[in-house]
C-alpha cells in the first residue's frame, strides 16, 4: 500500500510542478527555444526514468507484485514515448529546416524533404 502513496505524491509533484516548468520557459525565450524545451524534456525524461526505477527496486525487493509493477509503470512509459518523441521531433526539425537542397558543390537542387546530402554527388548540404 505504501508504493502506491509513495508513487501518487511523485505524479503530484510532477504535476505541480510542469506549471513551473512552463512559466521558466517563457521567462527565457530570448535563449534558444528549441534547446531550453530540448533540456526541459531531458529533466523530464531523466525524473520519469528514476522513477520507474524506483519502482523496479521496489519490484526487485518484493514490496511490489510483478503485476503491480507492470500496471504502475504503464503510465511512467507512456508519458517516456511521449517524450521520446517530443524530442525526436525536436531534433529532427530544426537542422533540417535551415537546409536549402541546393548543392553548393554541383548545384543540384535535392527535392527530397529533410535530405541531408546532395543527391547527385553525395556532398553535405547541412
Ligand atoms: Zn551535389
Amino acid at each position: 500500500m505504501d508504493i502506491l502513496v509513495i508513487l501518487y505524491s511523485i505524479i503530484l509533484m510532477t504535476a505541480l510542478a510542469s506549471p513551473f516548468l512552463y512559466i521558466h520557459l517563457n521567462q527565457n525565450k530570448l535563449l534558444s527555444r528549441e534547446s531550453e524545451e530540448k533540456s526541459t524534456l531531458d529533466s523530464e525524461r531523466k525524473m520519469l526514468l528514476e522513477n520507474l526505477k524506483d519502482l523496479k527496486i521496489e519490484m526487485d525487493t518484493g514490496k511490489i507484485q510483478a503485476s503491480e509493477f507492470t500496471e504502475l509503470s504503464k503510465d511512467i512509459i507512456g508519458d517516456l514515448k511521449e517524450l521520446d518523441s517530443k524530442l525526436e521531433s525536436i531534433k529532427t526539425s530544426s537542422p533540417s529546416t535551415k537546409i536549402t537542397g541546393i548543392c553548393r558543390k554541383c548545384s543540384f537542387h535535392t527535392t527530397i524533404p529533410g535530405a541531408k546530402f546532395c543527391a547527385m554527388c553525395g556532398n553535405s548540404l547541412g
